[in-house]
């Protein structure tokens, strides 16, 4: 295993989706290997999942500081979810616009992500 395929893993580790022969693959590489090392350990403080439910919270400022410290690491090696944290603060602002405007939403953002984003939200309570 490569660091490349370490990182592509990392998300199935921490969701427990991979096997156990992979699991021991993937430890083995970050005992192997320090900067995935790194990486394991703080995927494993935070996990995606805990990163959406704490993204309200993160929002509205309400996180603790230790919570706050470990959120904001998940984004500095998870690039699906500073996409994700990216669509979410989208679509909030939006929504407060369209409260105001009381109009449509704008064209850009595609009523598909809207719904994702809810979706996980929902999920995530
Ligand atoms: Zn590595
Ligand atoms: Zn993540």
């Amino acid at each position: 295993m490569n660091c490349h395929e370490f990182r592509q893993s990392l998300f199935a580790y921490t969701e427990h989706q991979l096997g156990d022969g992979e699991r021991a693959t993937l430890e083995g590489h970050a005992q192997a290997c320090s900067g995935c090392g790194d990486l394991l350990q703080r995927a494993s403080e935070l996990t995606c999942k805990d990163f959406v439910a704490f993204l309200q919270a993160h929002l509205d400022d309400e996180l603790e500081p230790e919570q706050a410290r470990v959120f904001r690491r998940h984004l500095e090696f998870c690039p699906p979810c500073v996409d994700y944290l990216d669509a979410y603060e989208k679509t909030v602002s939006l929504g407060r616009e369209v409260c105001q405007a009381d109009g449509g939403l704008p064209e850009e953002v595609p009523e598909q992500l809207i719904r994702a984003v809810l979706e996980a939200q929902r999920r995530a309570t």
